[in-house]
């Protein structure tokens, strides 16, 4: 199979009619198309067409055990995915979509269950890209989309990532430019007595706090699943967003991170802050140290950059675990397969 690439967007960000007509069409038939979204690009399919669910998997290779997000263009399509809509859902709703906040509801029986793996729920979202927003409105049905990578690989930020993992497996991408938030959304259930943040993202704890009242954090966003133990969301329990290089974080200041680094191998690559790059031989940043939110656009794309880079050991910076910090963390510290190394204890 080819895979073109088509721009979803004119030069002065006006959409590409022709574009989104092409991909809306393929969707229609049944087949899986690349588009872009605010947090990363996804892999789109007809989310009432099994068949179509199914190429998503085979794509991605992904377990048939980790179910989809499913993604509406308006607020009303939410009515026929679930079996019933919730006042703290219009809550969430009304604050956060479109954007980056995926909301777990007891599934209707429209959703297939190779879109839900089984469960009794289903998780939709609200995306505010201009791009993916209008091809689902055109498409005319709700798309299912996990990230367009393949299975295990970090989240592709563009369009040129998305090819690199899906060429020939699917038959078009579009290029809607950069994703701005960088990592995959925020996702709470609203299933369990006090909602629960299942995977921390762009939309952080603090402002869901602001809207709902008590929400929890499920263990899984910051810990490791014991042995047998069951993951709230099947996607948290895999190996995930990881490079081919063995990374550890390493908590502490500058200075007892350079002081940590310099005793180590002198091949190995540090996974540094923006402006940090001048103390180390091989330095891949991943934004400010300040700034969560560019952490976060960064980080996907920074661990692409350290496998095309060859390296072999990596030492990460830790992020702060608040707001979005949160989110950065959760990636980075499954991409470190859990490995951290905590300096502040000493
Ligand atoms: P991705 O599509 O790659 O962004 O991953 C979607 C995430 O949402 C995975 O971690 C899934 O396990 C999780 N997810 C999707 N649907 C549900 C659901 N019904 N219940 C719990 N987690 C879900
Ligand atoms: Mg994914």
């Amino acid at each position: 199979m080819q895979t073109e690439i088509l721009p979803a967007l004119t030069g002065d960000n006006e959409l590409n009619t022709e574009s989104i007509d092409r991909a809306a069409a393929l969707l229609r038939v049944g087949e899986v198309v690349g588009i872009p979204t605010e947090t990363v690009y996804g892999l789109a399919a007809n989310a009432f067409d099994e068949k179509a669910v199914a190429k998503i998997f085979k794509a991605k290779g992904r377990p048939q055990d980790n179910p989809l997000i499913v993604h509406i263009s308006a607020f009303e399509e939410i009515r026929e995915l679930v079996s019933a809509v919730p006042e703290a859902a219009k809550k969430l709703a009304d604050a956060f979509w479109p954007g980056p906040l995926t909301i777990i509801l007891p599934k209707s029986s429209r959703i297939p269950d190779a879109v839900s793996a089984g469960l009794p729920s289903v998780a939709v979202r609200m995306p505010s890209h201009s791009v993916a927003r209008a091809v689902i409105a055109r498409a005319g049905v709700p798309l299912a989309a996990p990230s367009a990578n393949l299975s295990g690989s970090p989240s592709p930020t563009n369009a040129k990532t998305v090819f690199d993992d899906m060429q020939g497996r699917i038959p078009l991408i579009l290029d809607g430019g950069g994703s701005r938030v960088g990592v995959e959304s925020t996702v709470i259930t609203l299933c369990t007595e006090v909602p629960r943040v299942l995977r921390p993202g762009g939309v952080t704890v603090e402002q869901l706090r602001a809207v709902l009242g008590a929400v929890e954090v499920d263990d899984a966003v910051l810990h490791q699943l014991k042995a047998g133990e069951k993951a709230a969301s099947p996607g948290m329990k895999y190996k995930h967003y990881a490079p081919r290089a063995d990374i550890t974080i390493v908590r502490g200041s500058l200075a007892q991170f350079r002081q940590y680094v310099a005793e180590q191998a002198a091949d190995a690559f540090v996974l540094c802050f923006a402006g940090e790059e001048r103390y180390f031989p091989h330095a891949v940043p991943y934004g400010a140290a300040e700034s969560d939110s560019e952490q976060a656009n960064r980080l996907f794309d920074a661990l692409r950059e350290l496998d095309a880079l060859g390296a072999k050991t990596v030492y990460a910076r830790c992020p702060s675990l608040d707001g979005v910090g949160l989110a950065v963390y959760n990636r980075l510290i499954r991409a470190a397969g859990f490995h951290l190394i905590d300096l502040t204890e000493e």
